[in-house]
């Protein structure tokens, strides 16, 4: 069988290992480009959000590459990201393309269909159900150790003293994570990725503005959707949070009611246990953000998600009351890099200036689009590794 699945940042590494390693042909998503969009938005409705659209293009895509079965997962609640599939599959049907969507629903919601659809794709790869299961913890165990390694990579590049450097050490990092064939292997390549990322040369004097990004989970974890904006962030010397990774997503919203401190924070500006996607953790996040002294907070929202546009609305009280500056990106078809750079620009300046008034030093560095390099606080120290 040939499954492929929806690609969202570096997950695929596991999520290829598992299938292989359960028997099945994996056909690993391209990252989402030009000719995804275009398919995506040529065979979606015009008032879909742009995650339904991406997956609509690369669904095309890796039925095109000879996907026979394509795995998700379902959603229930307000957001018609439940429906997701259920149109995705209709809509591959319309166009004549005989690919299969299984979507996998909580499993809290019905454990018998999750394991009823697990077995499906182990009877399929032909394995016992031992080597399965241990094949699916290890294959978690990779997912954690992908979002570690990414975690620490932002956190180290807004320090690196060589543009570039923290990149190619994630790169090489999530290279060996690869290679790793076992639970054991997976922590050995664990410690030594953390540690290549640790040895990035770093100019610890540095003190960048820290600024949170919120939103919607699809447009936060796959970077080619929201133009790479954490690294872009990063590389102007801002350290930047991302407040969604999908081994803590998977871990807080399977067995659990989702981040219960997160709900408490946004309950004074927005007393609903859940109004769709990821709306009500947007305002949590930022309140927890502000409390925790971060500079900024950026929201990321697909062009009409109303989860988010009722976060959006309710944003702005939250900003004043706790002293945040808030900026909202509404991401579409037509988002372009150069239209994210200029914007990024002008709230780091925005952040920097009201360090600057309040008396801290600050050492964002903004890589303007002429390649020219605007230094603030870490000037001196650059020049002088010079
Ligand atoms: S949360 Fe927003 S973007 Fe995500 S599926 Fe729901 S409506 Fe679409």
């Amino acid at each position: 069988m040939k499954v492929s699945f929806p690609r969202m940042g570096h997950s695929h590494l596991a999520f290829r290992w598992l299938m292989e390693e359960i028997g099945l042909e994996c056909i690993v998503p391209p990252e989402p480009n030009n000719e995804t969009l275009d398919l995506g938005v040529r065979y979606s409705p015009e008032f879909a959000c742009i995650p339904f659209k991406v997956l609509m293009g690369s669904y095309l895509q890796v039925a095109e590459m000879g996907a026979e079965v394509i795995v998700t997962s379902g959603g229930c609640g307000p957001c018609r990201a439940g429906y997701y599939w259920v149109m995705h599959q209709k809509l591959l049907e319309e166009i004549g393309v005989k690919t299969k969507v299984i979507a996998f629903e909580d499993p809290m919601c019905g454990i018998w269909d999750f394991i009823r659809k697990l077995n499906l794709f182990r009877n399929a790869g032909g394995v016992s159900i031992r080597h399965f299961v241990r094949a699916f913890k290890t294959a978690w165990e990779k997912v954690k150790v992908i979002d570690d390694m990414e975690i620490l990579s932002h956190e180290v590049r807004p320090y690196e003293v060589t543009k570039g450097s923290t990149s190619q050490a994630l790169q090489k990092s999530l290279g060996l994570l690869d290679q790793a064939k076992d639970r054991k292997q997976v922590e050995e390549a664990r410690q030594e990725g953390l540690q290549i990322l640790k040895n990035v040369p770093q100019d610890i004097n540095r003190n960048p503005l820290k600024v949170g990004i919120i939103g919607e989970i699809y447009v936060l974890l796959e970077p080619s959707i929201n133009q790479y904006m954490q690294q872009m962030l990063g590389d102007m010397g801002v350290r930047a949070e991302r407040s969604i990774y999908l081994s803590s997503y998977t871990r807080n919203n399977t067995f659990s009611q989702g981040e219960q401190d997160v709900r408490q924070a946004a309950r004074p500006y927005l007393n609903e246990k859940c109004i769709g996607g990821h709306g009500v953790n947007s305002i949590g996040e930022t309140v927890l953000y502000a409390r925790h002294g971060y500079d900024g907070v950026i929201q990321l929202a697909p062009f009409s998600c109303i989860p988010e546009i009722v976060a959006r609305s309710i944003l702005p009280k939250v900003s004043r009351e706790l002293d945040i500056p808030v900026l909202t990106f509404f991401l579409d078809e037509q988002t372009s890099k150069a239209g994210v750079e200029t914007r990024l620009e002008a709230f780091i300046d925005l952040l920097d200036m009201r360090r600057e008034k309040r008396g801290i030093k600050s050492a964002s560095l903004i890589t303007l689009p002429t390649g020219r390099e605007k230094f603030d606080g870490a000037q001196k120290l650059v020049a002088a590794d010079k």
